[in-house]
């Protein structure tokens, strides 16, 4: 008997008892090797102890002090942290509990900048099909994940969507890397001057696409020409690094890697890596300037805001992953993960694509490897793999919908930064078994 209103009511749920590292410890003793830390959270692994003793220094000082009263050493150490490798000109931190909090913040900051900065019609938003930036009404409304906006359209608020930057299905077979990223990159133009560049506030895009389209990075170009038509017509650029900030590409921001800097950046689960509930909302000086040296209060605000072992929590796993050079396993072992799958699947029939960037890697499910034809979604390919993964004792992340937000699978791998080979032989091999059962049973029933 259970209280607890569950993700999903016909599925029963291990109970999680324990971690270490890269493992998860149900309560009947199993292991599960954590492939995705959940969905690309914990990116440094179970049980680490630096960071649940400085959780538990900050209690001992004090957990919590409301962010209208105060303010508190470990929220103003951990924006230093962030603001001090920060690129562009991000220069003030807004912490909230998770990434949709985060992205809601977000719009919110980029509609009152333009308020405050005398620029009043401006509250249209464009973001891209194929993305998610959270459930929450206002995240959900910018967000392109079809199924999960579906049940709520009628409460959704108006935002136009622009092509994802997705090579493996969009790109032309006699297109230039460079030229299909500058063609998608203009949607967005022709979509600002559509809508009307005096009503835009902002263009919101996820620099790797992570749950919805299964690791995608835009194609080289792609970014800095999105930075100059959103400068061009005086439209904010809030980049969601939601899922792929914080390290998990091999940089600490995913953006340095596309050359760019956004206005508004947002970052979440990474951060915190799990051990406490946190998201963040980078802005650039002249946005808080113009609010600061305008109505001086952002019109906004969350119980939470900056909570004190959340932030010192996530100031530990920071640190640590600095003071281990952790990014440089995340490049090393990103590589070498890509490797071993594109030894594993290269050859694959059913596997299309392989793509990603650091330790955030996206493998592309189809019935047919030259059409690149998507499986019937009545077979449930990716659901299938999530539960044959889980009874060989590993967790990774298929979600469906990648073609077109009905048809598509992928599977999502984010391991923690701390793994080492063995964990990634182990990672390949219990995913080609998952993988090749799941296809002989739908194999037999198509
Ligand atoms: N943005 C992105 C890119 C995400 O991947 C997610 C979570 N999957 C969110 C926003 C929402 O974050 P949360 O679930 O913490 O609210």
């Amino acid at each position: 008997m259970s209280f607890v209103f569950p993700r999903h009511s016909k599925a029963s749920y291990p109970v999680a008892v324990g971690g270490e590292g890269p493992y998860l410890f149900d309560s009947a003793g199993k292991r599960y090797i954590d492939a995705s830390g959940g969905a690309a959270v914990s990116c440094l692994g179970h049980g680490h102890p630096a960071v649940i003793q400085a959780i538990k220094d900050q209690v001992d000082k004090i957990a919590y002090a409301h962010s209208a009263f105060f303010t508190t050493e470990a929220s103003e150490a951990l924006a230093e942290y962030l603001i001090e490798r920060a690129p562009g000109d991000l220069a003030r931190v807004y912490f909230v509990s998770g990434g949709s909090e985060a992205n809601e913040t977000a719009l919110k900051l980029a509609r009152q900048f333009h308020l405050e900065n005398g620029e009043p019609d401006r509250y249209h938003f464009i973001a891209r099909q194929q993305s998610y930036h959270g459930n929450t009404l206002g995240a959900l409304s910018v967000g392109g994940n079809a199924a999960r906006r579906a049940p709520y359209q009628p409460l959704l608020s108006p935002a136009s969507h622009i092509e994802p930057c997705y090579a493996y299905r969009h790109q032309a077979h006699d297109e230039s890397e460079e030229a299909y990223g500058r063609r998608v990159a203009d949607s967005l133009e022709a979509e600002i001057l559509r809508v009307g560049p005096e009503k835009v506030a902002a263009f919101i895009a996820e620099p790797v696409v992570g749950a919805t389209l299964g690791a995608v990075p835009a194609v080289s170009g792609y970014f800095k020409r999105i930075r100059e038509i959103c400068d061009q017509y005086g439209v904010l650029l809030i980049l969601d690094e939601v899922m792929c900030g914080m390290g998990r590409t091999g940089s600490l921001y995913a953006c340095e890697q596309d050359g760019i800097a956004p206005d508004i950046l947002t970052c979440a689960k990474g951060l915190g890596g799990g051990y406490q509930p946190i998201g963040a909302v980078l802005c650039s000086g002249r946005i808080y300037d113009t609010i600061a040296q305008g109505s001086g209060a952002f019109e906004h605000g969350f119980t939470y805001i900056g909570h004190a072992t959340a932030c010192a929590a996530a100031l530990a796993v920071q640190q640590t992953i600095e003071a281990e050079n952790l990014l440089d396993n995340v490049q090393r072992q990103g590589a070498a993960l890509r490797e071993a799958l594109e030894a594993r699947f290269g050859n694959h029939h059913h596997v299309g694509d392989i793509r990603g960037r650091g330790l955030f890697i996206g493998l592309e499910l189809v019935a047919d490897r030259t059409t690149k034809e998507p499986f019937d979604p009545a077979l449930k390919v990716n659901a299938l793999i999530k539960k044959q993964a889980m009874a060989e004792g590993m967790v990774c992340y298929p979600a469906g919908g990648t073609v077109d937000g009905r048809r598509g699978d992928h599977v999502l791998l984010a391991p923690s930064f701390i793994v080492q080979r063995p964990h990634l032989d182990e990672i390949v091999d219990k995913l080609g078994r998952a993988v090749d059962s799941v296809l002989a049973e739908v194999g037999s029933a198509a």
